[in-house]
């Protein structure tokens, strides 16, 4: 980074760090900031704001340019199909892994037990959408309509077919192909450029959300916050870690140092959408994920791959039955490990997403739905650990399929001085 002489000490000291050690700074004093100054704390907002509208313009454009520009780079449509199944396998079982280990701290810690659960206010459950009009919903009738609104599901199927179309015209359309690659690598520098942002924009979001929730609401639910938070950590490390050092033979510690801007900016905005330009940007610069695996594993794990969002289900299906004496039978558990893993992929990564598919799981046990109320008020502070562990799971999914598909640049993973 180029410094000006004419800034004060502190802030050329800052500018020599890398960036996600900037990053990290900016969570640490934003937390700082928040204890001490209280909703006050919220007058960033605005900074905060201007990042988060910074990412999201790239979010469309980039997830398409990015996806079709991946496809088109693997010309090869046999490796395309093996990708995309070891990506959804791979997603399903993490998941499966993160409901699992979700309950099993519910039970170990039993955060429910001797509450006083009066419900502050009434919560519908939410009706689940049918498997069918979700596969129907697919396919964009009018891809304007999906750019639009921004449903990346639907961007998501049209690029793919887009990029297999241009594959298969091969030749003639390799003017388009350059296009797109030309394109893919404009937004990869507009990322870089906006990410410049991100240390203030990260201590401005995580000042107000701190600042906003104070003692009083925090406290009476802090041990659920806690086996929530426990719970991701052990998933993160243990899991990602472990499959990382065993199935990838991959320093686990250069995954996370590479990963650390992606997970600060999902911890201060609750978005995984949000984080996608920024998840692509780690996992091709810092991780040596090739553009072509990374551009298709991260926008579909995006959208569909949750774990974050699985073990806080997790816990609180037992945490609320543990609040109103209600015994679960082992039947009623499988059902948890199911509707969660399937209420995750449906989840959409966007702030608050995870608490109404909440009503979706408590519905599917008969549990009472009132604890989504009493949830509500806390719900930003779990966002945020549900957010980081999802993101970190599309990026170590995009790892293990880049060494397995020899689409990783090992000396851009091993090298120490991560940007
Ligand atoms: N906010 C989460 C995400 O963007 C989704 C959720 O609410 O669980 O990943």
């Amino acid at each position: 980074m180029t410094q000006s002489t004419t800034l004060p000490a502190p802030l050329r000291l800052l500018g020599r760090l890398a960036l996600w050690q900037q990053i990290l700074i900016g969570l640490a004093l934003g937390i700082g900031t928040g204890i001490v100054f209280k909703a006050d704390a919220l007058v960033l907002a605005p900074i905060g704001t201007l990042f988060l509208n910074a990412i999201k313009m790239l979010i469309v454009p980039l997830v398409f340019v990015s996806l079709v520009a991946g496809i088109t780079s693997m010309q090869d449509s046999a490796k395309l199909g093996r990708i995309s199944i070891k990506t959804i396998l791979i997603y399903l079982v993490t998941t499966a892994f993160a409901v699992t280990i979700g309950l099993l701290f519910g039970a170990l810690f039993t955060p429910g037990e001797g509450m006083n659960m009066v419900a502050s206010a009434e919560a519908e459950a939410k009706q689940a959408p049918s498997l069918i009009s979700i596969l129907v919903g697919l396919v964009p009738t009018n891809p304007v309509t999906a750019f639009a609104e921004g449903n990346i599901l639907q961007i998501i199927v049209f690029a793919i077919a887009l990029g297999v179309s241009l594959n298969l015209v091969g030749e003639k359309a390799a003017p388009v192909t350059r296009l797109f690659d030309g394109l893919a690598e404009a937004f990869y520098k507009l990322t870089d450029l906006v990410m410049r942002l991100a240390p203030f924009g990260v201590f401005a979001l995580t000042a107000g959300v701190v600042g906003s929730h104070g003692a009083e609401v925090l406290l009476p639910l802090a041990g659920v916050i806690g086996v929530i938070y426990l719970a991701s950590i052990v998933h993160v490390l243990c899991v990602y870690g472990g499959l990382l050092a065993l199935l990838a033979r991959l320093s686990p510690l250069r995954f996370f140092r590479g990963i650390a801007p992606a997970l600060a900016v999902a911890f201060s905005t609750s978005s995984s959408s949000g984080t996608l330009p920024i998840s692509i940007e780690c996992a091709r610069k810092n991780l040596g994920v090739s553009q072509g695996v990374a551009g298709f594993v991260l926008p579909v794990g995006t959208t569909i791959n949750m774990d974050g969002t699985a073990i806080y289900q997790g816990v609180l299906a037992l945490f609320i039955a543990q609040a109103f004496g209600v015994d679960l039978n082992a039947g009623q558990y499988l059902m948890i490990i199911l509707t969660a893993t399937l209420a995750s992929v449906g989840t959409a990564g966007i702030p608050g997403a995870g608490l109404i598919m909440l009503s979706l799981v408590l519905t599917s046990v008969g549990l009472p739905i009132e604890g989504v109320a009493l949830i509500a008020g806390i719900d930003r502070i779990l966002d945020m650990a549900r957010t980081t562990v999802n993101v970190a799971g599309d990026l170590m999914t995009a790892t293990l399929i880049g060494r397995s598909e020899n689409e990783i640049d090992s000396d851009i993973y091993n090298s120490v001085n991560k940007p």
